[in-house]
C-alpha cells in the first residue's frame, strides 16, 4: 500500500482507509470504470462505503489528477481511470459501454509528419474505437 500513500502525499491528500481502496481498485483494473463499479468493486471487498462517498473522492482525485473523467459521447456516462503516465487509448463497447484502456500508440510518425507540414506543435491526441466487446459479440 506504500506505492498509493506515496501519490496521496504527493498531491497533498491526507491517506485513508477510503482512499486507499479506491486507488487500489482503479489500479487493478483493465476497464474504465464508473461510480457505480466503483461502489460494487469495494462493497465485494468487504469495505462499506457509501455512493455519495465514491463521488466525493472520486471527485478530488479528478481534481488533484491522480484520476482522469472520461464521458462516453454515446451513453453520456462517465468512466473513470488513473491517469496514465503513458499515452493510450480507448476500446468503447457500444452495447454495454465497456472501455478498455490500451497502452501504447500507432500515430508517433503520423503525428510528427502532420506537425511538419502543418507547422503545428502537437501536445496531444485522443482516438477512441468504437464496436462490440467479446462477451456483447455474438458468436
Ligand atoms: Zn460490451
Ligand atoms: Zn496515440
Amino acid at each position: 500500500m506504500n506505492k498509493y500513500q506515496a501519490l496521496l502525499r504527493q498531491v497533498g491528500l491526507k491517506q485513508t482507509r477510503q482512499r486507499t481502496i479506491m486507488l487500489d481498485v482503479l489500479y487493478n483494473s483493465k476497464d474504465l470504470l464508473s461510480a457505480e463499479d466503483l461502489f460494487s468493486a469495494i462493497k465485494k471487498r468487504g469495505v462499506s462505503m457509501s455512493l455519495s462517498t465514491v463521488y466525493r473522492i472520486l471527485e478530488s482525485f479528478t481534481e488533484k489528477g491522480l484520476v482522469t473523467a472520461m464521458t462516453l459521447e454515446t451513453s453520456k456516462q462517465v468512466r473513470y481511470e488513473i491517469t496514465h503516465t503513458h499515452h493510450g487509448h480507448h476500446l468503447i463497447c457500444l452495447a454495454c459501454n465497456k472501455v478498455i484502456h490500451v497502452e501504447g500508440c500507432p500515430l508517433e510518425d503520423y503525428e510528427e509528419k502532420l506537425a511538419k507540414k502543418h507547422r503545428f506543435q502537437i501536445d496531444d491526441h485522443t482516438l477512441n474505437f468504437y464496436g462490440y466487446c467479446e462477451a456483447c459479440t455474438p458468436r
